[in-house]
């Protein structure tokens, strides 16, 4: 059995890989998230946002396409499978922030920023975590204080990514100290973070020697209260929207399927023994990558269906993290010692992109809700397993 798409989408697969094809020919290569990499990839999402294909199942009137589930499904594995640069507009600002804007925002603020996302002009981080709050985030203590039209904003957050990037931060604050932890948060937005004053970020370098997040600390930072999402105190219930969007990727799927392929054409090329060694446990995450596209299709059927993905989307997270651990890890034996290459050496193999995915797979396990906390919400809400 081959599952596939109707014609509709697979015409439009046709349009999106040969835009792909042609527009991802010259990009530079090297360190990822370079700042000549983040330029190119300014320009790719301006290309994308001329087109509409930015957020293309988003309304029109949002300047989306109004594009079905399935038809986005083929932009984010065709995206995933070319590994289409992004800035921040496309992880952050349509996979995040955005639904929780369509869902939870007003007119106004729909009005204000959703344009600018797909128009790929702004660009969003994410501002939840906290020293002492990262698997239990309704700890933060993060605080905003109501003062005339204005929030003021005190605290520390951190593992930022692409903060210094940035213009725009979605965060969760702490509204009400005195209510039960869950109820006294509330969702905030701060524009053109670089302008805060009082706002101060601080790198920190993670285990690829690249900045990809930071620190991030306020002092007295004041954000008009406009940019309040949904009711003060109920930030929570808002950002947690947020967090089912964010786990029903499949372009990861695809990411993974293009490296398989790879690694596929030169253990063709290698001689009788390297073939030999490998070539089963090859053939084993193939078919582990292939189980992984129906898992992702799985949650991409249960959105077009109109409901939201719970476990079922934590099932996919542990499924994909844990493949691409085992893949990145295969890839780097597989390779021999020159895998290990990073992608500035001369002769790396596969474009050193081996060791990066290696070591971008490693907190791949972490972010976007812990493995662990993600088999906790397949015990309790997928298998109704008492908590504790
Ligand atoms: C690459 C990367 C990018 C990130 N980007 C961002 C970002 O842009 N914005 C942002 O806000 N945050 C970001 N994060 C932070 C991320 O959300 C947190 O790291 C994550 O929620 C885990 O929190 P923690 O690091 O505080 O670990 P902790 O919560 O302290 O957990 C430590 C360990 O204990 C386990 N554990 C904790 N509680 C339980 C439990 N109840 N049951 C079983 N095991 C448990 C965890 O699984 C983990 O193994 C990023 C993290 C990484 C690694």
């Amino acid at each position: 059995m081959d599952m596939q798409f109707g014609p509709k989408e697979e015409t439009l697969r046709t349009e999106v890989r040969s835009f792909l094809q042609s527009t991802l020919k010259d990009r530079p290569d090297g360190e990822s998230r370079s700042d000549e990499e983040f330029e190119f990839a300014k320009g790719f999402n301006a290309e994308l946002g001329k087109r509409g294909w930015i957020a293309p199942a988003w309304p029109k009137e949002y300047g989306g396409l109004g594009a079905s589930i399935y038809e986005q499904m083929v932009f984010n594995e065709e995206f995933g499978y070319y590994n289409a640069p992004d800035t921040g507009t496309r992880g952050f600002g349509v996979g995040m922030i955005g639904p929780t804007l369509i869902i939870h925002g007003n007119e106004e603020q729909k009005k204000r920023y959703l344009p600018r996302i797909t128009s790929g002009e702004d660009i969003w981080c994410q501002g939840y975590s906290e020293p002492g709050a990262g698997s239990d985030l309704a700890s933060l203590q993060t605080r905003a204080v109501r003062d005339g039209d204005e929030y003021v904003i005190n605290g520390q957050k951190i593992w930022t990514s692409g903060g210094h990037r940035a213009n725009q931060m979605f965060c969760l604050v702490r509204t009400d100290p005195d209510a039960p932890k869950h109820r006294g948060i509330s969702f905030l937005l701060i524009d053109d973070i670089k302008n805060q004053q009082g706002l101060q970020l601080r790198p920190l370098i993670n285990m690829a020697n690249r900045h990809h997040f930071n620190e991030v600390f306020f002092e007295d930072v004041r954000v008009p209260a406009q940019n309040l999402i949904g009711e003060e105190n109920r930030g929570w219930y808002v950002g947690m929207t947020l967090l089912d969007f964010e786990r029903s990727g499949i372009g990861t799927t695809a990411a993974q399927k293009h490296t398989l392929e790879n690694l596929t054409e030169r253990l063709r090329g290698s001689s009788d023994d390297v073939r030999k060694k490998y070539r089963t446990k090859l053939a084993d995450l193939a078919v582990a990558n292939g189980v992984g596209r129906y898992l992702g299709y799985r949650i991409g059927y249960i959105q077009a269906s109109g409901r939201v993905p719970n476990y079922e989307a934590s099932v996919v997270k542990i499924y994909q993290s844990e493949l691409g651990q085992k893949i990145y890890n295969f890839g780097i034996s597989m390779l021999g010692l020159a895998g290990q290459y990073r992608p500035e050496q001369e002769n790396a193999p596969l474009g050193g992109m081996m060791s990066e995915q290696y070591m971008l797979a490693v907190p791949s396990t972490i972010y976007s809700g812990s493995n662990e906390i993600q088999r906790n919400v397949i015990a309790t809400r997928g298998l109704g397993l008492p908590r504790g």
